[in-house]
């Protein structure tokens, strides 16, 4: 039973508050989200409802005021900067809406950085970005840069730099929004074809109801709590 073992995310009574001016904005009030090993969950809300500042929680690129957010059962809260960034270096992925490609290199040199960062070789981890983008269906474009590639192209190769160092959770914000509904539907395609190969477990914030119908879950955010949606 899936209950049995530990959820590679636990966001436990999370609490999160912006002021602005005088008001205070409180966007989570105590959300319980636990996510375990291979599932994926679609966060719907609407925009402005908090799911960038959910992910932003759950990758650790942000404190929450309140709760505790645990990767693997390990609470974060207590950690140093340099631990949770390690962490995060070593144990989450991220898309976003916009690329965020590095302009002045190539397809694999973009999916090599991080590996490269983490310390392996130039050899093995061009090896490995060639197979992802490969696998992606951009075995044709791994010398082009950024610029050179189609939108849809762009966000396959920020997908397979996102999991090319085989994160424990991907955290995905709307990566297909900024995309027409076909070029979206291709790439979100190519998206759940490596979740599924690969087990990965993921979080992804969406407007797209038939995305998030293709999820394991779908969770939403309803008066500062994470609710299950039918
Ligand atoms: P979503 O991703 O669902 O569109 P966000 O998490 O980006 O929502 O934002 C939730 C709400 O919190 C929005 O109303 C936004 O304006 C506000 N917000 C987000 N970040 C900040 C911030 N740093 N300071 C003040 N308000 C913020």
């Amino acid at each position: 039973m899936a209950e049995q073992e530990t959820p590679v995310v636990f966001l436990h009574q999370v609490e999160r508050r912006y002021h602005q001016g005088d008001a205070v904005l409180e966007i989570l009030r105590g959300g319980d989200l636990a996510v375990w090993p291979g599932q994926s969950v679609a966060l719907v809300a609407p925009s402005g409802a908090g799911k960038s500042t959910l992910l932003h929680i759950a990758g650790l690129l942000e404190h929450p005021d309140g709760g505790e957010v645990y990767l693997d059962g390990v609470p974060t809260a207590g950690l140093s900067d340099a631990a949770r960034t390690r962490m995060r270096r070593n144990s989450i992925g991220f898309v976003y809406q916009a690329h965020h490609l590095l302009p002045e290199f190539s397809a694999v040199e973009n999916v090599m950085l991080p590996q490269m960062i983490r310390g392996l070789g130039r050899g093995e981890a061009h090896k490995r970005a060639s197979e992802l983008l490969s696998y992606l269906g951009l075995a044709e474009r791994l010398t082009h840069r950024p610029a050179e590639l189609s939108g849809g192209e762009q966000q396959r190769v920020a997908i397979a730099r996102a999991v090319a160092n085989v994160p424990r959770l991907l955290l995905a914000d709307e990566p297909t929004g900024n995309l027409d509904p076909k070029t979206s539907d291709h790439v979100f395609h190519a998206l759940s074809q490596l979740i599924r190969a690969s087990g990965l477990t993921v979080v992804l914030a969406t407007h797209n109801m038939e995305i998030a119908a293709r999820m394991d879950r779908r969770v939403t955010i309803r008066d500062g709590m994470i609710v299950e949606m039918a």
